[in-house]
């Protein structure tokens, strides 16, 4: 099939990458000729054509996006023709952090207490009510952690709301966490999903630096109850393709953060890590293919972001289990220019490898 993607960043770099093996073709919307999926398509380039979603459509056979900050308006637009995965429901509720937790509240799925905050007056209602430390987020547009203020001290809340100039935002009760978790699943369109294991977040700057899989010390029950929400998430959005769902480990249980309807960079290990990795489900899902086995494939498997610099990659390469992934990406301050998994049989085996590659990247 033709696949169209909304977007040209690394996402769609690495879904055309697993695609192509299963005899798909791709095209892409992107802003340069130079994106990290440009070379891996047909590119209808932003600033070139009138209509590039439009032509997108003209290509394509089914379409896709890979990022949460798509227009809305244009996945409505886009569906009127051609199959949309995921659907426009999956992307209205991803996109806006209260329809977010409003659906978590309303699916029993546990989450901070939140309230939304359109004025000064309705943050100081908001810490009122939801006590403090807390923290101010726009309600859209974030991401890595941008847009967002902790207000630890009443004597904040006027910088708090003056950070967020004027837009919609939400206040979010200050969850004390263990550990930041997430899980990824797939739907297809005949209702068959699977299920990652819950991985472990390391973030940095609001940053994602490194994810372990699977993450350690998970008892079956907690997996089952990550399993249940994404279930009923998966269900009620009628959602086809990955979801991903990020979970805040806590001494009461997991608390969901948000959701994103794409693959997600705490997936990227399942290339190397797992039967079938994320973006091949995802393609398999949105063209009726059958899914594939989630299973892991080591006991220990390590993605670790390259941010910044690139740093010695023929020294990474030189390592017998690291699986190096490079972007087509310039070199800039916090930007995700590629990752590196690491596979190990053992913990002690992990650490190794992850204290050697230190040494050669940069930040
Ligand atoms: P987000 O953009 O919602 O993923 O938030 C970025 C990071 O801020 C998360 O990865 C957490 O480390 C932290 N964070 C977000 N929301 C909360 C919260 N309600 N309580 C505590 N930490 C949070």
């Amino acid at each position: 099939m033709k696949i169209g993607v909304l977007g040209a960043g690394q996402l769609g770099r690495m879904l055309a990458l697993s695609g192509y093996q299963l005899n798909h073709q791709f095209g892409f919307t992107a802003k340069s000729n130079n994106d990290p999926s440009s070379l891996l398509g047909v590119v209808f380039n932003e600033n070139e054509t009138d209509n590039s979603a439009e032509s997108l459509i003209n290509f394509a056979d089914v379409i896709t996006y890979e990022s949460e900050n798509t227009d809305v308006e244009i996945i409505r637009n886009v569906s009127k023709s051609i199959k949309v995965f995921p659907g426009e429901k999956s992307l209205f509720i991803a996109q806006h952090r209260v329809r977010e937790k409003s659906l978590f509240s309303k699916l029993n799925i546990p989450c901070a207490p939140y309230q939304t905050v359109n004025s000064l007056s309705d943050l100081i209602l908001a810490v009122k009510n939801i006590g403090l430390p807390a923290i101010l987020k726009t309600a859209t547009d974030g991401y890595d952690g941008k847009g967002q203020f902790i207000i630890n001290r009443d004597d904040q809340i006027n910088d708090a709301w003056s950070s967020m100039n004027g837009v919609e935002s939400i206040l979010e009760g200050f969850v004390t966490f263990k550990r930041e978790l997430s899980l990824i699943a797939v739907r297809g369109i005949d209702n068959d999903h699977r299920y990652y294991p819950l991985v472990e977040n390391t973030h940095h700057n609001g940053i994602l630096r490194m994810t372990n899989a699977p993450a350690e010390n998970i008892g079956k029950e907690v997996q089952e109850t990550a399993e249940r929400y994404m279930r009923s998430l998966l269900d009620e959005l009628n959602h086809v393709g990955v979801l991903t769902i990020e979970l805040f480990e806590t001494e009461e249980g997991l608390v969901a953060n948000e959701i994103a309807p794409r693959v997600h960079n705490s997936g990227h290990w399942s290339i190397e890590g797992s039967i079938t990795s994320q973006f091949e489900n995802h393609v398999r899902a949105i063209t009726a293919m059958p899914l594939g086995d989630t299973a892991t494939l080591h006991p220990f498997c390590t993605m670790i972001n390259i941010i910044g610099k690139v740093g010695d990659v023929n020294e990474v390469l030189m390592m017998p289990n690291a699986h190096l992934h490079l972007y087509n990406k310039e070199e800039r301050e916090d930007r995700k220019l590629g990752h590196i998994t690491i596979t190990a049989k053992s913990k002690d085996e992990m650490n190794s490898n992850i204290n050697q590659l230190k040494q050669y990247l940069p930040k």
